[in-house]
């Protein structure tokens, strides 16, 4: 049975050190990258994001972000990162990131998948038949899988126990009193497959299309999104066309200012119309510790739980919605058929939920969308305009068949963030 180094895992890391759930790790990242989407050189990046103290492990770069040749690369998370607001939905993809153990090389590290024994243990233990297993998560599972699997004495073995499921616990998904943990990936699953293909291609693996696919049966993808491999299968080879179609890895090149007119157009960025303004460079945040206390640990475990449950019932309400709508687009009417008889949907909120935004978590402030409008709505180029008792569709762009056409609607919407919604992205620059 194969052993690996724990690395600096049994270092504490408490990303929610700073706000709910992984807000301290979508921070560091901002700042590290100094908001825009470029590569960054690993020491740059040491700087700019405030953990420049050689003492410490630069864990978000060896665990959740992938190195090449001492450099930083860009990918999903980073876009997630640096152009969304912090939500549930990065925690759970920083937690397929770190899952996923694809980091490259940092420099000093012998094994380029530094968390393989995590990524196992989801492999072989979490995920059964579809879901994922929540006795699996209970210390005498986890110390003995652990134990088989890490090299390292008593003390570490713990710490690696409590920073796992601490990451679990971030994402809402511990404690539970469940015998299954629903890992609502049908909210997150398709950035995972764009992060796990970005990896691939960094890793330096063959850009065709059958290479990429073949990762959600080789790697097991689904067992990482705690999903049946015949969800996630022809949801991949929807998805794939869109990843090709919008440049691969190199969709976050963007053409230089100061190219010459005959240097050949770089790919387009994805959405490039619409994607808001970089953000302003965020304060580097002065961290204090990296150790939490006992006492702190504690009050982090509390707040999980609270936020956790406030997460169970957005997940409750959503999925209703969906149900409601017989996964229908509001926007284009139609259902996507993922297998015989099942359909998918995407529940969106109008005006999103957690920081900075704040919008309300209930079901009227939430529509049923298809994966392709689900994306143009958040990016703003559909918009919802109230117009009397009638709710039309506005698309920026040109000939849009669904421009002007009214919205399908079962349920009461919250007129405030539907105008929120239309009024954010008319600001200049949106
Ligand atoms: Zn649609």
């Amino acid at each position: 049975m194969a052993k690996y180094a724990p690395g600096s895992f049994t270092k504490n890391f408490a990303w929610n050190q700073h706000g709910p759930g992984l807000m301290r790790l979508h921070t560091t990242i901002r700042a590290g990258y100094l908001g825009a989407l470029a590569t960054v050189e690993r020491e740059a990046w040491r700087a700019n994001s405030g953990i420049d103290d050689a003492s410490l492990d630069l864990i978000p770069i060896n665990f959740f972000l992938h190195n090449r040749a001492g450099q930083i690369s860009v990918d999903e998370l980073v876009f997630q990162a640096i152009k969304r607001p912090h939500s549930l939905r990065f925690d759970r993809l920083a937690l397929f990131a770190l899952l996923l153990s694809r980091v490259g090389n940092p420099p000093g590290k012998a094994e380029a998948r530094p968390f393989m024994w995590a990524n196992e243990f989801v492999r072989r233990d979490l995920w059964q038949s579809g879901d994922w297993r929540s006795s699996a998560l209970l210390d005498t599972n986890l110390d003995r899988f652990i134990k088989d699997h890490v090299n390292g004495v008593k003390d570490s073995l713990v710490k690696c126990r409590n920073n796992l499921r601490g990451m679990f616990e971030y994402c809402g998904y511990w404690p539970t009193s469940l015998p299954t943990i629903n890992s609502g990936a049908e909210e997150w699953a398709a950035s995972a497959l764009f992060l796990a293909w970005d990896r691939h291609l960094l890793d330096g693996a063959p850009a065709t299309e059958a290479a990429l696919l073949d990762t959600v049966k080789t790697e097991e993808l689904y067992r990482l999104m705690g999903v049946e491999e015949a969800w996630l299968a022809p949801m991949a080879a929807t998805l794939l066309g869109e990843y090709l179609d919008a440049g691969g890895i190199r969709r976050f090149q963007v053409p230089a200012a100061t190219s010459a007119p005959t240097t050949p157009a770089a790919p387009p960025p994805r959405a490039p119309t619409s994607t808001p303004a970089a953000p302003a460079r965020p304060k580097p945040e002065i961290i204090l510790a990296e150790l939490l206390d006992e006492q702190g640990l504690d009050d982090a475990v509390k707040r999980t739980i609270r936020q956790a449950a406030v997460q169970k019932r957005n997940q409750r309400l959503a999925a209703k919605l969906r149900l409601g709508y017989g996964h229908r687009c509001q926007f284009c009417r139609r259902s996507l058929q993922i297998g015989e008889g099942r359909f998918y949907s995407e529940a969106a909120h109008i005006k999103p939920i957690g920081l900075p935004h704040d919008g309300p978590d209930k079901m009227s402030n939430m529509i049923v969308l298809c994966p392709n409008h689900h994306i143009q709505f958040d990016h703003g180029i559909l918009r919802i305009v109230k117009d009397g008792a009638r709710y039309v569709l506005s698309s920026k762009i040109e000939g849009d068949p669904i421009h002007e056409k009214l919205l399908l609607l079962k349920h009461k919407l919250d007129d405030v963030c539907v105008n929120w919604h239309f009024e954010w992205w008319e600001k200049a620059g949106r």
